[in-house]
C-alpha cells in the first residue's frame, strides 16, 4: 500500500489566479485542519478545492516531489559508484 494522495487547488478568492495550481497532498490520517502539500505550500482544509484529477495547471515540484500515485517506489533510481 502506498501513501494515498489528494490533489487539490485553492479555491477562488484565497490566491491570486496564477496560484491556483493543482497541488499533491499526501492524505491526512483523521480530519486534520491544515494540509501540507508536497512543495511545502500549506492550507487550511476550508481553503481547498477537492478535485479527482488535475486540473489547469499543475504544481511542478509536487509533482517531481509526490510519490508515484500506484505507490511502487522501487528505490532503483540512480546507480551509485557503479
Ligand atoms: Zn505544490
Amino acid at each position: 500500500m502506498g501513501v494515498r494522495l489528494l490533489l487539490a487547488r485553492p479555491l477562488p478568492g484565497t490566491v491570486g489566479e496564477a496560484r491556483r495550481v493543482t497541488h499533491v497532498f499526501p492524505e491526512p490520517g483523521g480530519d486534520a485542519a491544515q494540509l501540507d502539500a508536497y512543495c511545502g505550500a500549506s492550507f487550511g482544509a476550508g481553503e481547498l478545492e477537492l478535485l479527482d484529477g488535475i486540473r489547469g495547471m499543475p504544481c511542478e515540484p509536487c509533482l517531481l516531489l509526490a510519490p508515484p500515485p500506484d505507490g511502487q517506489l522501487d528505490g532503483g533510481a540512480g546507480c551509485p559508484d557503479a
